[in-house]
């Protein structure tokens, strides 16, 4: 139930793995969108920033993204703060991160140029055998052992496993509620999405193969981004109930406005939207005979949400295929990848708590800049705030990972020493030696 990249991947490894065991299975996946239709019909509203470990993890599984999905390789970020900005650069000099359009783009796209993210996932299980169903489901319900599922047109069916990927931007979720499956849905919080026409050669000059990330004191904004595509850029707004407020106030931010070219109209948007994210999981997303997959069960914090719907697709369908597909098999093989997840979410939170008052404090937000633009100019491979804030912004590592980095002494002693002088030197220029070269700008 649900067609996003949860769900096709569940069915791609689920085919895949039945297969290689010889178990005979057959799959039918309810998906009411058309990925190939530009927004909202295809569209699953997000940012489409591919994180480098699941462009990475995907081409193991042999499953590589053509060139007309991916609209552009980032290869550095830039970060904007109202100190200054600093451009980092990918550690290993490689584009493995990927913007795509989950969809085929924007509402009001006069040319197909591009591919949709989600519709070649879609593809993938297709071949794999799957039968797409392009409808959503209506009636749900569980008797003597099998789940009956219905659609608006179709015939009631019976299934011996269902898996929800449904997302939480559905009303599925109150049918959910209603059917005897003991689900409680992820608690969401409202984020907000634009999209601007700006055309390829602008985005070259002005934004590059850089994603533009905002690091400013705006109550409530704890992340922001600009991701250049191929015609459009993408704007995304996480935090606690983004409204249109706090929308506008980070629109007319001079940081913003200075990385847009000069012309841009910020009330002119091609295509918004108000998607819900995930940001408590669902407390018990399996149940005897049902799986719940991806956002509508368990997901990262803020970040790299399709990497996990991967993990968590790969998980469930190990566990359906070389297990079972009771409660007990799910609580046994699939609730620890949920809960390595979660826990990992719980240092994330631990990590936003410290952005937060370093989006309060203008000496530590001074100290982050130039350490960062330290690094970049030197040519070491000793780049411990560069890595921290790539894996930030990427979501390429777990959390845990990021902030034991940050305990490292030699990291800490560093981050002191800097905060210490911009306590000292509170309007000295930051590395006057990158100056002009565009990579690093003071205020
Ligand atoms: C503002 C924002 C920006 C984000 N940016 C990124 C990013 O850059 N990178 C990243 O990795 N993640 C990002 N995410 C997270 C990412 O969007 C999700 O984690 C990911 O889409 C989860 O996939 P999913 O398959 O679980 O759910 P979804 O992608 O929501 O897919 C659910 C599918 O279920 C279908 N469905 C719904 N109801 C029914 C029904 N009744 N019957 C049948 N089908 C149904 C829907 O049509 C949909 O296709 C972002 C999220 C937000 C809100």
């Amino acid at each position: 139930m649900g067609g996003g990249p949860a769900g096709s991947l569940f069915t791609y490894f689920l085919l895949d793995m039945a297969e290689r065991v010889g178990i005979d299975l057959n799959v039918d996946v309810y998906e009411p969108r058309d990925f190939s239709r530009p927004a909202p019909h295809g569209c699953n509203m997000c940012g489409g920033i591919i994180s480098e470990s699941l462009v990475q993890n995907l081409a193991t599984e042999g499953i590589n993204l053509p060139a007309n999905i991916v609209q552009r390789g980032i290869d550095s970020y830039c970060m904007h703060m109202d100190v200054g900005e600093v451009y980092i650069d990918n550690p290993l000099f490689e584009k493995r991160i990927a913007a795509v359009y989950r969809g085929s783009g924007p509402k009001g796209i006069k040319e197909m140029k591009w591919g949709s993210f989600d519709g070649h996932l879609q593809s993938l299980s297709d071949k794999k055998g799957a039968c797409i169903i392009d409808e959503k489901v209506t009636e749900l319900r569980r008797q003597d052992g099998r789940i009956f599922i219905k659609t608006k047109t179709r015939t009631e069916q019976s299934y011996a496993l269902l898996a929800v990927a449904t997302g939480v931007n559905t009303a599925a979720l109150k049918l959910l509620q209603k059917a005897d499956l003991d689900y409680k849905p992820p608690q969401t919080t409202k984020t907000a999405i634009r999209e601007y026409l700006l055309g390829t050669e602008t985005i070259e000059k002005y934004l590059g193969t850089s994603m533009h990330v905002f690091l400013l004191d705006i109550p409530r904004l704890t992340f922001a981004a600009i991701i250049p595509k191929g015609d459009y850029v993408t704007i995304c707004l996480l935090g606690d109930k983004i409204d249109s407020e706090l929308l506008e106030t980070f629109l007319n931010a001079p940081e913003v406005k200075g990385c847009m070219p000069p012309d841009w109209q910020w009330d002119k948007p091609a295509c918004q939207c108000s998607p819900r994210m995930n940001v408590a999981p669902a407390p018990l997303p399996y149940g005897d005979q049902v799986v719940f997959l991806g956002d509508c069960g368990v997901t990262r914090l803020y970040k790299d949400g399709i990497g996990a719907a991967y993990r968590a697709a790969k998980a469930a369908a190990s566990t359906a295929v070389f297990h079972g597909i009771s409660a007990e098999d799910f609580r046994s093989h699939y609730l620890p990848a949920c809960r390595k997840m979660t826990n990992d979410n719980r240092i994330g939170m631990v990590i936003f708590w410290f952005t937060k008052i370093i989006q309060r404090l203008r000496f530590v937000r001074r100290a982050i800049l130039a350490m960062a633009a330290k690094e970049q100019e030197s040519a070491d491979n000793d780049k411990a705030m560069s890595m921290v804030l790539w894996d930030m912004f990427t979501g390429s590592a777990p959390y845990r990972e990021i902030f034991l980095r940050t305990l490292h002494p030699v990291y800490l002693a560093r981050l002191f020493w800097h905060s210490f002088m911009a306590l000292i030197f509170p309007s000295r220029k930051i590395k006057p030696g990158l100056e002009g070269t565009e990579r690093v700008t003071t205020v």
